[in-house]
């Protein structure tokens, strides 16, 4: 995304009516919103007293009472602010605006330009600012070739920096509550993000922690798993689904997958079922719910409860239930590249049964009830309160980049349908595409074209669970799980984010229709 900042003098022209009608039209056109923009439009927030104070300056000269003019004035900031993001300046940033340039106000203005990630220009119609080249600066009469141009940006794989401008000024709010509160650790946002979270899964319970992987010890602990268990899960998943079986003393058992969805094959599992079971932990892989009504139906004749992990899923639906709501315990990562996540290490867990809701928040805060009482063995699981303050700035538009995920991963599947072998969604769900992944036979070799072509991708996962050298002392061995074993060597993963325009998935279209030929 593209990004424009207006300069005082442009909102002025505006404003005060001084230039002809057609360019009064294209200014007002820059400032409101619409669905279908390629930009966003800021203004520095070191504007808005020059603005207030000129404008009302030269309302009074044109006529206008002190009274009405400040009212008029404040009618028009208040309007601008309802349109435009409002760009911000750090501290240590004013000194270096005073080395930069003899004009303060502009120097404030082009340091609050290069925060923005995107490609970023100012809009003026006096071209006075000294950028050093890293902002361009337009008059009005070139922001639409501009705009035209394109974004002189590589593929990336996950593109956070869009959606960091996209949510900037919620996202440095919210951090800088967290500084002027200084509750550091599970301060009040934590707490405010489990109601919010809690809410969009429809559970009664959510616990927010430490990461994805800390969520399924933490679950595992709850249920009182550990030496002599056996916990039934995937081979076809990220290392940390087995590895916290093993840690919590348990052997994991692996079920082969389902070729079609990759996700736990349900018909396989009864026979992995034996006394010493104590759990199903299913993987919604790629951001596919597995099929959950088909496990729990197993579950319950054998009265073992049900752990999905959802780290890659959140925000899925399956039957019109979302992920992480569908089970005994819910657990999900916001690991900076999950379909929710934040800017360090976070997770958190879902659950409707009060009694595992209790043991699970202890569990999370070394096993104590209160402070410095340890009814049971935990763990350090807390959540960083900014980490919960990030994701509370991203859950108001979560729900619109979970519509954009589907969107995307449809038109990629209607573009690849007749030169690869793309994901197959099961009529009751709905993928949130934490990866967009495909098949193809020499996968090695198309991905080192791929990124010749400068098309980052990667493969989820190259060894399955049951074949790593860390579970050898499981027993298990090569053609165990043979449709895990096969999906390994041809998995590969295009990059996928919702910000994903339609040139950049025609140009990996393009690069994937060579690289495989
Ligand atoms: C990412 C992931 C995890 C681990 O989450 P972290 O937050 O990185 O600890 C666990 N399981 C799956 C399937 C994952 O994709």
């Amino acid at each position: 995304m593209k990004n424009l900042v207006l300069d005082v003098n442009v909102l002025l022209d505006l404003w005060l009516q001084r230039v002809p009608e057609k360019v009064l039209f294209f200014i007002a056109e820059l400032i409101a919103k619409g669905e279908n923009k390629n930009y966003w439009t800021w203004v520095s927030s070191s504007s808005l007293s020059t603005l207030e104070y000129i404008a009302r300056r030269e309302l009074k000269k044109g006529g206008m009472e002190g009274e009405q003019a400040k009212q008029a004035t404040h009618a028009l900031i208040a309007d601008l602010l309802a349109n435009v993001r409002l760009l911000t300046q750090f501290g240590f940033q004013q000194v270096m605006a005073l080395q930069l340039s003899n004009d303060v106000e502009d120097a404030q203005i082009v340091m609050a330009a290069s925060n923005l990630q995107g490609s970023t220009a100012i809009v003026t119609n006096e071209k006075r600012f000294q950028t050093g080249g890293e902002v361009a600066q337009l008059s009005l009469l070139e922001v639409n070739t501009w705009l035209r141009q394109d974004e002189n940006r590589s593929v990336e794989f996950i593109d956070l920096k869009t959606q960091q401008d996209a949510i900037r000024p919620q996202l440095e709010h919210n951090i800088h509550r967290v500084l002027a509160h200084g509750q550091y650790i599970m301060g009040p946002e934590v707490q405010e993000l489990e109601e919010v979270l809690a809410g969009y899964v429809g559970v009664k319970h959510c616990i927010a922690a430490s990461s994805g992987t800390d969520t399924l010890l933490i679950a595992l602990m709850a249920l009182g798993i550990g030496s002599g268990d056996e916990v039934i899960t995937t081979p076809f998943t990220f290392i940390a689904t087995g590895e916290m079986i093993a840690l919590a003393g348990a052997k994991p058992v692996f079920v082969d997958i389902d070729p079609l969805t990759y996700n736990i094959d349900p018909n396989l599992i009864e026979a992995a079922i034996s006394s010493r079971t104590k759990a199903i932990m299913p993987v919604s892989l790629y951001g596919q719910c597995a099929d959950f009504d088909a496990i729990n139906l197993i579950a319950e004749k054998y009265n073992l409860p049900v752990i999905e992990d959802g780290a890659q899923s959140f925000g899925a639906r399956y039957k019109g239930r979302r992920s992480c709501g569908l089970s005994t315990i819910g657990s999900t990562s916001f690991f900076p590249s999950k379909p929710l996540g934040c800017y360090g290490d976070g997770g958190a867990l879902f659950t409707n049964d009060d009694a595992l809701a209790k043991a699970m928040r202890e569990i999370r805060v070394h096993g104590q009830d209160r402070r410095y009482h340890h009814p049971r063995i935990g763990i350090n699981g807390r959540m960083d309160t900014i980490q919960a303050a990030v994701l509370l700035a991203k859950m108001k538009v979560f729900e619109e980049e979970v519509t954009a995920r589907a969107r995307i991963g449809a038109r990629y599947s209607e573009f690849l349908r007749d030169v690869a072998v793309t994901p197959y969604i099961a009529p009751e769900n709905r993928s949130v595409y934490a990866q967009y992944t495909v098949q193809v036979e020499n996968r090695d070799e198309v991905q080192q074209r791929l990124k010749e072509f400068g098309v980052p991708t990667a493969a989820h996962y190259p060894v399955p669970l049951h074949l790593q050298l860390a579970f050898s002392c499981f027993g298990s061995s090569d053609g165990s799980c043979p449709v895990s074993e096969a999906a390994s060597n041809k998995v590969m993963s295009l990059p996928m984010h919702p910000f994903l325009t339609e040139e950049t998935m025609s140009t990996v279209v393009r690069s994937w229709r060579e690289a495989i030929i």
